[in-house]
């Protein structure tokens, strides 16, 4: 068992002036409350656009609109404290267009190339079919991160609201795979992608209120001892999450009962 780092966790939400369109900031939020729940010692940050990046354990970057989108890649590009961090340790979230901007490329408005991070081995580029929009399950990838106690993720849920198509290179793994919903879109039936301790996802929700594992995981990798290997996650005290699950329990059961009507309507379909 790897007992988390004493010393502060400073969590640092990315840019919500231009990033907070989907909810998103809660992630930070959730965050912090767990651990403080946990009787760490916990620092929330806001870091808006207009100010350099501090100095952070684990950022969360959401999801926005196509311009503050390229406004917020061009922003950190340009500072490089984000993939500073990162290079020191630093874990980070990205969600939807954070995701995007953590990658190679992603499309601007008028469905040019613009320059990401290139934290993650990804590539976005604009869809041609319509926009993915609807609820999002996904269950863990074979090769996703593990959880403190070795096990896999339980099963993703939450939203998703792009235009958007991920492609993964060989540098990053898919997170989960679709069961119902889009994801990254490009055919494979992916959802999200990681490598290190950066992490990708189309799931709003915020996602970390849908799935506390996830939280768990990520704040495992934050409070991970100084020096550990990338993939060391430390254990966390286990908290009740009785109206975590109900959330869960409730948005997934709702999914359950719209796919056998899904299913129903393609049979029927004349292709
Ligand atoms: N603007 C991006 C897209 O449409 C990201 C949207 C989002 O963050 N939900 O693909």
């Amino acid at each position: 068992m790897i007992t988390p780092r004493p010393g502060r966790l400073t969590i640092a939400v990315v840019h919500p002036d231009l990033l907070g369109t989907y909810g998103d900031g809660g992630n930070g939020l959730i965050l912090a409350r767990r651990a403080a729940w946990r009787g760490l010692d916990v620092e929330l940050l806001q870091a808006p656009s207009n100010e350099p990046l501090p100095r952070a354990d684990l950022y969360t970057v959401g999801g926005g609109e196509d311009g503050p989108q390229v406004r917020a890649a061009t922003t950190l590009i340009e500072e490089g404290i984000l993939v500073e961090a990162v290079g020191d340790g630093a874990v980070v979230l990205g969600v939807c267009a954070g995701f995007q901007l953590l990658g190679r490329s992603f499309p601007d408005a008028t469905g040019r190339p613009h320059e990401g991070l290139g934290l993650l081995d990804v590539t976005t580029t604009k869809g041609s079919g319509p926009r993915a929009v609807g609820e999002l399950v996904a269950s863990c990838a074979h090769d996703a991160p593990r959880m403190a106690t070795g096990d896999h993720l339980p099963r993703l849920t939450g939203f998703e609201n792009h235009g958007g198509v991920t492609s993964l290179g060989p540098g990053v793994r898919p997170l989960a795979h679709v069961e119902h919903g889009v994801g990254n879109g490009a055919g494979d039936q992916t959802e999200g992608a990681w490598s290190g301790r950066v992490l990708g996802t189309y799931l709003h929700g915020p996602v970390l209120a849908r799935n506390t594992a996830l939280a768990d995981l990520l704040l495992g990798w934050a409070l991970a001892p100084a020096g550990s290997p990338e993939a060391t996650v430390a254990q966390l005290a286990s908290l009740e999450d009785a109206d975590e699950m109900s959330l869960r329990a409730e948005r997934l059961e709702a999914m359950q009962r719209i796919r056998p009507a899904r299913r129903l309507r393609r049979r029927t379909s004349p292709r």
